[in-house]
């Protein structure tokens, strides 16, 4: 079926006036007014397409295209909200390609057996309250509701406190969660934030999972002495404890699979001073798989090794797992649908895992979930130079159209 690119591309333009940053990024969190600005936006433009409006109890938009049938309905979407001096693309080229190919479908007359709903959720990206996949979390019932009081922003701004500020009633938060069956799937269409569609000179992908993570923080402790004038032999440094395990972090998820993913971000000696052996060093571990087991393995083996290296230096290690989510496979009949999408307007069936976390990861908990990447130039995002051409914003919104309304037969 036929999508208006030009439109779908000078939506995104457009969407970039808010919350613009002085290089040329954007900084759009839940509940602010650059970010109810666009969400206002995006909720006139679907008005214009002739959905059915509404938002749910915390503020996630819905726009509606009907089916014959009242439901369940093949949902689609992302989100508006950004991270700190991000980009243009992640989340709303998402929003935006799930209303261009509605719209499209309306416009063409094409009345899909069951509705099809398009969604910006709340909150996807954690860079204002400290819970990532928010509107998500809402939506599929799993937000710890007695905790709505307590998860604040830097500023002290409860969740309560920016919803009841926004005319939202935090009492009536849990409403926000849909009935079992309301959706049959959903599929969310997202920039790869990776280099491998242009590694291939692809336009867009087929996601197959979403990997799991895993967060963990070790801290080695040894003695704090002076650097010049205790020998190498009677030291008790945890620093190069730590530079071993760094590389063992490195060779356990390179020797393990191609979809491992292991990175330590954050190293913290103290007391921190060029003169000073650290009497202590802190660092974090976030390991991520496809495989739950194969990540698990992979935390695992670099807990051993970080045990034996503190016994074997004389040193003391304790490290603690924090945080961990589960890996999502993407349901089997949608990246099926997904290849006969793309067959359908001639673009090569490459699927590719998703290292990040997406709301379809919460949404796979109510329903199957499907996602499509589209390319991101040089790998990168959460940054201003976050880019993806015009082009391929549009084969990747063909590709979604086109498995939404094989979805929604
Ligand atoms: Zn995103």
């Amino acid at each position: 079926m036929q999508i208006n690119a030009a439109r779908v591309n000078e939506r995104l333009a457009y969407l970039t006036r808010f919350g613009t940053t002085p290089d040329g990024g954007v900084t759009r969190y839940a509940f602010t007014p650059a970010e109810q600005a666009a969400t206002n936006t995006v909720a006139g433009w679907m008005a214009e397409a002739g959905l059915e409006v509404r938002r749910d109890a915390v503020g996630n938009l819905f726009g509606r295209l009907p089916g014959r049938r009242p439901g369940p309905a093949v949902l689609t979407g992302s989100h508006l909200d950004s991270v700190p001096n991000g980009g243009h693309y992640d989340g709303p080229a998402g929003v935006l390609a799930a209303l261009e190919a509605v719209q499209s479908m309306k416009e063409q007359g094409i009345v899909p057996e069951y509705p099809i709903e398009v969604g910006s959720f709340i909150g996807e990206e954690g860079s204002r309250f400290p819970h990532g996949l928010l509107g998500t979390s809402f939506l599929t019932g799993t937000f710890p509701c007695d905790e709505i009081d307590h998860i604040a922003d830097r500023d002290g701004v409860t969740i309560a406190a920016a919803l009841r500020a926004h005319g939202y009633d935090p009492a009536r938060a849990a409403e926000a969660a849909v009935a079992p069956g309301t959706y049959k799937a959903y599929v969310e269409l997202h920039i790869e934030q990776s280099g491998m569609l242009e590694a291939r000179g692809l336009p867009a992908g087929i996601v197959s999972g979403i990997a799991g993570m895993r967060q963990a923080r070790g801290v080695i402790r040894g003695r704090a002495e002076h650097a010049g004038a205790c020998p190498m032999d009677l030291r008790r440094d945890p620093m190069p404890a730590v530079a071993e395990v760094i590389l063992e972090v490195e060779r356990a998820a390179r020797e393990l699979s191609p979809a491992t993913r292991a990175t330590v971000g954050f190293v913290q000696a103290s007391p921190g001073a060029a003169n000073v052996i650290p009497a202590a060093v802190e660092l974090s571990f976030d390991i991520r798989d496809l495989d739950g087991d194969r990540r698990d393995a992979c935390v695992e083996r670099i807990r051993t090794f970080f045990d034996e290296v503190s016994r074997r230096r004389g040193l003391t290690g304790e490290f603690e797992v924090q945080h961990t989510s589960i890996p999502i496979r993407c349901d089997a009949h949608i990246v099926q649908t997904m290849h006969e999408a793309a067959a359908a307007i001639n673009l090569e069936p490459f699927e590719l895992p998703s290292g990040a976390v997406h709301d379809g990861a919460n949404v796979s908990l109510i329903c199957p979930v499907g996602m499509i990447f589209v390319r991101s130039r040089d790998g990168l995002s959460h940054c201003p130079q976050e880019y993806t051409s015009p082009e391929d914003i549009a084969a990747g919104t063909s590709l979604l159209a086109e498995t939404l309304l094989r979805l929604a037969k």
